[in-house]
């Protein structure tokens, strides 16, 4: 209690001390924007809208990868960022899956961040090794059940989204395979394009390229329907794999306690990047697909995010998946 009253008191001060000139001038040097994982999808994202953010908000961003299993240690730091603006985050459905995954999480993804707002939505993508045997989803469902002992799996570690998939996929068939987590599916692409994984999910916004040059196999989209970007590649539930939907949806958060006119200054520059033609060209080639207007806003994305705690916590609590 005496901890919170004192944190409350300190985010009073930082407030203060950006009122007045600060507060107007914001900003006056870059922004560092965190990314929970190492260079990949996550990433790719991130680098989208630092590029086109900083015209509307007047200065440049740092892109910062800031790995971790899970993807957990970027949203902590979060929590220990100075509330001046100077310091975002970009992430992922991970925001409100690792409330289900941790025993003990480190940062509370209701309580101690403000909201800028929603971004994309990107579907996953089944995908395997160049020379995996199966050449479609219904021959590698066969192929996993006969050979599940010698399988394996890559993810980002637990509460990324390429787990959340992989969970789902071996929950819908039934088999429990070997998973080899990374710091991020980037790392997890070098050995699956190596060899040395067999599959894993991850976002379009990665395997789009590599699927379409050939270097890996691509067995299925995640999403409801068959996406533009790759229209030959069946959704899983064509193939009969009923459960394992999964939208990865991406979002920016500023520490609890960032001053109003400042965060209405970020969502204004998100609220701009959004509206580039430059970008949407560029998330439509990645298979992403951008929120709304009336989504790119803090109270849509608080709200986005307490439905989705709510709609993955029993999911996961039946799934039995737990980390420390
Ligand atoms: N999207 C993450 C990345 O950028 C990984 C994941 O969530 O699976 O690496």
């Amino acid at each position: 209690m005496l901890k919170k009253t004192f944190s409350t008191a300190l985010l009073g001060c930082a407030a203060l001390l950006m009122s007045g000139a600060a507060l107007a001038q914001y900003p006056t040097k870059p922004i560092t924007l965190l990314v929970p994982y190492a260079p990949g999808p996550t990433d790719t994202v991130a680098r989208i809208m630092a590029q086109a953010m900083t015209k509307p908000i007047g200065t440049t961003f740092v892109v910062e990868n800031r790995p971790s299993n899970g993807g957990i240690l970027a949203p902590e730091l979060l929590t220990k960022a100075n509330p001046d603006g100077y310091t975002i985050l970009i992430h992922h459905i991970g925001m409100a899956t690792t409330p289900a995954l941790y025993r003990q999480l480190r940062f509370k993804p209701l309580e101690d961040f403000e909201y800028i707002g929603l971004i994309n939505e990107v579907p996953m993508t089944l995908i395997g090794r160049a020379n995996l045997p199966p050449s479609n989803l219904k021959d590698l469902l066969a192929y996993i059940k006969a050979n599940s002992a010698k399988m394996s799996l890559a993810n980002a570690g637990i509460g990324a989204a390429s787990h959340l998939c992989g969970m789902l996929f071996q929950s819908a068939i039934q088999v429990d395979l070997l998973t080899v987590p990374y710091k991020g599916t980037g790392p997890a692409m070098n050995d699956l394009l190596g060899g040395q994984v067999d599959f894993m999910c991850d976002q379009t916004t990665s395997t789009t390229g590599q699927i379409k040059g050939g270097k890996v196999k691509a067995y299925a989209v995640t999403s409801p329907k068959r996406i533009a970007a790759l229209p030959d590649i069946p959704t899983l539930e064509e193939g009969g794999v009923k459960g394992a939907e999964v939208g990865i949806w991406h979002g920016l958060y500023a520490p609890k306690g960032t001053p109003k006119p400042v965060i209405d200054k970020l969502v204004a520059a998100l609220q701009a990047a959004m509206k580039d033609p430059g970008l949407e060209h560029r998330f439509t080639e990645l298979g992403a697909v951008s929120y709304p207007a009336d989504k790119q806003t803090p109270a849509a994305l608080e709200a986005h995010l307490k439905s989705e705690i709510a709609k993955w916590a029993p999911i996961i609590k039946k799934a039995g998946v737990y980390a420390d």
